[in-house]
């Protein structure tokens, strides 16, 4: 049953109320990932307001920190949670009570983890109680709402390793990138931000990166002069994302031409939007590996990217991994969780997610790399 949640608990009922959906021939419980389906498909019934407040019910449903299923066998409301008003509580309700076939989900909403889901995924993984590193996010440099000081100081108190800001470089329309001159402003506040932590007698740092924007042939915004003076440069396609034709060609060019250090958000998909591009996925992840750059797990809910399926496949083609939130927001570093999960579930062994390893051996190795 595609839509069911991994390991979901069984749940029983409350005031009589079957909080079992039959489908096929097996119950299953109303998971968050389906139930964020059917408000998706509700959405699409109707107009206006209405489709709007069902868009963002099912969007946030990706979020919601508990099963519904659980929280109506608790005698609670589902209206206590995010985006959800007293109609939409009925309308959750009412599913509950009389379970809708398991819809057919289609692609641009298809493989995405909810966060009830990677929350029983992380539970007593050993990977939770290891400090790792944020490999992107975003400042006021470019699109984010928070300086790089108030971005470090937030990832750094949610217990993140150290982390890298990596703002937009220009060759894209929206959002206004860096230029050269901002980017030596930046480094030096990031120098900044660093010596800091170290008066105050604190490990945590923050690595200077960029995120470079890659144009749909595979060329980089940006010279390699200018890419030697960041420490980090992550390599994005942000255009020409809805394409049907295959595009293994130019993930493989960007790789040859690019001098970069990993690979942002791979498929380009977002939740309910696009359903991201094409590829022979197997050989852009070969010749990724080949050529040392990791490839990103965005952690951002609504990206998720790359999902499980593929994160499987790329650390069978032995590649290397970075996780990073996309955070615009301090409050969005707490994404980290899905990028996490996604590597768990993908089986992905922890000595290949860059994140784990130390700030110096990080640094060692993508310095090598831009030297070559
Ligand atoms: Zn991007």
């Amino acid at each position: 049953m595609a839509l069911a949640a991994e390991g979901s608990t069984a749940a029983g009922s409350t005031h009589g109320r079957a909080v079992h959906a039959r489908v096929g021939c097996a119950a299953v419980t109303l998971s968050n990932a389906m139930l964020a389906e059917l408000l998706a498909r509700a959405g699409a019934e109707a107009d206006g307001h209405r489709r709007r407040a069902y868009e963002r019910a099912a969007a946030a449903a990706l979020g919601w920190e508990e099963e519904v299923a659980e929280l109506l066998e608790q005698g609670r409301d589902p209206s206590e949670l995010p985006y959800i008003g007293s109609g939409l509580a009925t309308r959750l309700r009412a599913w509950f009570d009389d379970p809708p076939q398991a819809p057919d989900v289609p692609p641009s909403r298809r493989g995405f983890l909810t966060r009830a889901e990677v929350r029983r995924i992380l539970e007593n993984h050993p990977w939770v109680d290891l400090q790792a590193a944020d490999l992107q996010m975003h400042t006021t440099y470019s699109d984010g709402k928070a300086t790089v000081a108030e971005m470090a100081g937030a990832a750094r108190r949610i217990g993140r390793a150290y982390i890298a800001v990596t703002d937009h470089s220009t060759g894209q329309p929206v959002p206004r990138g860096m230029d050269a001159e901002a980017a030596e402003k930046q480094n030096a506040e990031v120098l900044d931000v660093t010596a800091g932590f170290a008066e105050a007698g604190e490990k945590f740092r923050v690595i200077h990166g960029i995120e470079m924007n890659l144009s749909p042939s595979g060329e980089p915004a940006i010279s390699a002069d200018e890419r030697s003076r960041f420490s980090w440069v992550i390599g994005s396609f942000h255009s020409s994302l809805r394409t049907e034709a295959d595009q293994t060609s130019r993930y493989i060019d960007a790789f040859r031409r690019a001098g970069m250090h990993a690979l942002g958000h791979p498929t380009c998909r977002r939740f309910g939007r696009r359903p991201g591009l094409v590829a022979e996925w197997d050989r852009v992840f070969e010749a990724a590996a080949r050529a040392d750059i990791a490839v990103e797990i965005n952690a951002h809910p609504h990206r998720q990217d790359l999902p499980v399926s593929l994160a499987r496949r790329a650390a069978t083609a032995g590649c290397l991994f970075s996780i990073g939130t996309d955070a615009h927001d301090p409050a969005e570093l707490e994404h980290f969780d899905f990028g996490l999960a996604i590597a768990v579930a993908a089986d992905v062994p922890k000595e290949r997610v860059v994140n784990f390893w130390s700030a110096e051996d990080f640094l060692a190795w993508a310095g090598a790399k831009t030297s070559r």
